[in-house]
């Protein structure tokens, strides 16, 4: 629409200069008339010593010319580049001829057209006009001298009249100076070239200013319809994308749903632990894909802020989970500096503050190797607002000054080389920087090469309540425990009806709910829930949006049309869980929105929101006893070490703890020692010193560092013993987990 309109306007822009152009042309052309007639009358009065036969013989060829020329440039259109240089040469040797044969009238009248062929032209054809013009004034100079010239107000019609002048012009030359060479330059091809030469760059000049800024509207004209068509080429790649996206995330639902399956049912460790490895790989291909949906979004401007009031402790508090998982993976050191005399609540969208800050300090752990990243939040009172000042630092890698502005282009990623082995698409810094540009604010970053980075913004939040938040440290813990997951519930009289039409994810969201032993009924179209309806009552509907035939929509309105569901909560499930149509659907009428793929907690808490309270019993023993393991016996592990580098999550703990006892950590130090590789060697055995900080195996930890520092140092036989240490250590540990978890 935009567009359209912005060339409607330049199109219009062009049309009236144009129109001025022209009117200015044959205001010039009237003058020349005018001048032309006067001369024409004065010299009938005898004042000018111009025959008035030769006056007659050349004023009627020059009109004759001069509306011709008039007629074929109006009615020939200019913007075709071949005629119109053809339409110039012609004039230019019609002006040559002229000079030569009839008079300066004629001259003087053919360059007007002249210019009005420069006058919707570009630069090339006005260089083009001049070198003719200089080669024209050369030929009807040295064609006039040949022809005994001495003036050009003579008419050479006849030969006989010919003749005649031939005699008088070099009688009259040869008057003046002996020398005709000179003669011809000094009083003849000089001053003719200089008049010529000043009479275009006067004329072109004044004519430019116009078709300057013709040129440069027809440039904007094309430039925007340039603009146009990369904008739909990029639409297509946007609509393309998010529709693959969508895609996707189908088969990736089916995958989780199916894993935790697997995960919640089986029995073997082994097992479980592909599953866990399936799992993380799923959750890494959902950001991925999320990322690329974002960005589509925001490219075709659909993201939007909506804003609602939250509370910072919350959000930080899941941050700090999610980012405290991964900072301890690598060692690193997670510290949330956050003031507690701030505020407790605010109004404003903390889903895309959170999704900024989670992108932040997933790159400051992505790109950061040793030391720590720091979360720094103060506030700023400005009248009733907050001004929130977010800085994210980290003691990483850095970012070469020249790559600073190439971290914001989306799919882009620096210092390639060096980041080989990080993964990532190059989309986040993209997506924060735009959702900061949504929410007013602005991504500052300052970095060192080789040092680490910080990452700020700024943000001005309504505050809902002034209440401070206090410690926040001292209460992440205990909160992050209440926040770990379980289905902590039964519900074995609640009904649910679900609605899918694919028979996969009926079955993965039944299977989601056997614990919590709730009735499902499946529907698997629009039509068979209608049907189900009108037979049944249910405490609570999952209905699927895309569906064949009948919609998640549709059905929902024809639904509540016919009153089938009367105030039971609908909750929509969807794959096509872009940001912001969460909103959309609620305006429909719908109660809450799941997103698919379906992750347990999230729908455990939808269910606990909207199922009626007198239906839900708490507790649920079989899960708990199931993972129910004693690790704090296991000598050299400290258990509360490692499960607070988990922020609490004993869950969790468990799952990086069966990764580590798997750990291929022998073969590959064994092969490193043998290739007398320590560069490798080095990289592993800092690896693994990490993984065994995080789960809490202090001494292994300790004993790895001191062979990561003899490795840098080459020593090889030290090595080699505390190698032999470090494996029946590893080995210990490992042997005692398995007969734990066997058990
Ligand atoms: P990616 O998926 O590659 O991490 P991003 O858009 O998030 O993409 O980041 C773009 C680039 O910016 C990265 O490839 C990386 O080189 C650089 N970068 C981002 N954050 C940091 C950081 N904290 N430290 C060093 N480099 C960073």
């Amino acid at each position: 629409m935009k567009n359209t309109r912005q060339r409607d306007e330049i199109s219009t822009y062009i049309s009236d200069q144009e129109y001025i152009a022209n009117n200015y042309v044959m205001k010039c052309f009237a003058v020349t008339m005018l001048v032309f007639t006067i001369c024409y009358l004065l010299n009938v009065l005898g004042i000018f010593i111009i025959e008035e036969r030769l006056m007659r013989n050349a004023y009627f060829p020059s009109v004759c010319i001069y509306v011709a020329v008039y007629i074929v440039t109006r009615f020939v259109s200019m913007s075709n580049r071949k005629m119109k240089y053809f339409i110039l040469f012609c004039i230019i040797m019609m002006f040559t001829i002229a000079g030569v044969f009839i008079t300066y009238h004629a001259v003087l009248v053919l360059l007007l057209p002249i210019l009005y062929a420069v006058l919707y032209s570009s630069r090339p054809v006005i260089r083009y006009v001049y070198i003719l013009t200089i080669f024209a004034t050369i030929i009807t100079v040295y064609g006039g001298y040949y022809f005994g010239l001495c003036d050009a107000n003579m008419v050479l019609i006849t030969v006989k009249t010919m003749r005649s002048y031939i005699t008088d012009g070099q009688f009259i030359l040869t008057e003046v100076n002996p020398n005709p060479v000179l003669n011809l330059m000094l009083f003849y091809i000089i001053p003719r070239c200089l008049i010529y030469f000043a009479f275009m760059v006067v004329c072109s000049s004044l004519f430019r200013v116009v078709s300057g800024s013709l040129e440069k509207a027809r440039l904007t004209e094309e430039l925007e319809e340039a603009k146009e068509a990369a904008e739909r080429a990029n639409r297509a790649k946007s609509q393309f994308l998010a529709r693959m996206s969508h895609e996707i995330r189908t088969p990736v639902n089916s995958v989780i749903g199916m894993n935790e399956m697997i995960l919640r049912e089986s029995s073997e460790e082994q097992i479980k632990n592909y599953a866990s490895d399936v799992k993380n790989s799923s959750l890494e291909l959902l950001s991925i894909i999320n990322e690329i949906l974002d960005s589509s979004k925001i490219e075709s401007g659909k993201m939007e802020i909506v804003s609602t009031n939250y509370e910072i402790g919350s959000l930080l508090n899941d941050l700090y989970n999610m980012i405290n998982v991964k900072a301890g993976e690598k060692g690193l050191q997670l510290i949330f500096d956050i003031d507690p005399s701030i505020p407790s609540r605010y109004y404003g969208d903390d889903k895309r503050i959170k999704q900024v800050l989670i992108n932040l300090l997933t790159n400051a752990v992505k790109y950061t190797n040793q030391g720590m990243v720091v979360l720094k939040l103060r506030c700023r009172a400005e009248g009733d607002n907050a001004v929130l000042l977010f800085s994210v630092k980290d003691t990483g890698i850095g970012i070469r000054r020249e790559d600073m502005d190439k971290i914001f282009d989306s799919f882009l990623r620096v210092d390639v080389a060096r980041n080989r082995n990080v993964e990532g698409t190059g989309l986040g810094m993209n997506i924060v920087q735009q959702l900061l540009k949504l929410m007013d604010s602005e991504l500052k970053v300052q970095s060192e090469y080789e040092k680490g980075s910080e990452f700020s913004f700024e943000l001005t939040q309504g505050i809902v309540d002034k209440k401070e938040l206090g410690d926040f440290r001292g209460n992440l813990f205990e909160a992050s425990k209440q926040n770990s997951y379980r289905t902590g519930y039964t519900a074995p009289e609640a009904k649910v009806l679900v609605v899918d039409d694919s028979r996969m994810n009926l079955k993965v969201f039944s299977n989601l709910l056997k614990e919590s032993r709730i009735q499902v009924t499946e529907a698997d179209s629009g039509k068979r829930c209608l049907e189900l309806l009108g037979e049944h009552k249910y405490d609570l509907i999952f209905l699927d949006h895309m569906m064949p035939e009948m919609d998640g929509i549709e059905t929902f309105r024809a639904m509540r049309s016919h009153n089938l569901s009367g105030n039971t909560p609908v909750i929509m499930l969807t794959a096509n869980a872009i940001h912001g149509d969460r909103e959309r659907y609620i305006e429909e009428g719908f109660d809450d929105f799941l997103s698919k793929p379906i992750m347990p907690e999230k729908l455990d808490r939808i269910i606990l929101k909207f199922l009626p309270e007198r239906l839900v019993r708490s507790g649920n023993e079989t899960v708990t006893e199931q993972k129910e393991m004693k690790v704090e016996e296991i000598p050299g592990i400290d258990y509360e070490a490692g499960i607070k580098t988990c922020c609490g999550d004993r869950d969790f703990y468990l799952e990086i703890l069966r990764d580590f006892i798997q750990l291929p950590i022998r073969e590959e130090l064994m092969e490193f020692y043998r290739k007398r590789d320590y560069k490798n060697y080095c990289i592993r055995v800092h690896g693994f010193k990490n993984n065994a900080y995080s789960i809490g195996a202090r001494a292994l930890g300790d004993l790895a560092f001191e062979m990561e520092k003899l490795t840098r140092e080459e020593f090889s036989e030290d090595i080699e013993i505390l190698q032999k240490n470090l494996f029946s250590q590893y080995d210990n540990i490992c042997l005692q987990c398995r007969e734990l978890m066997e058990k």
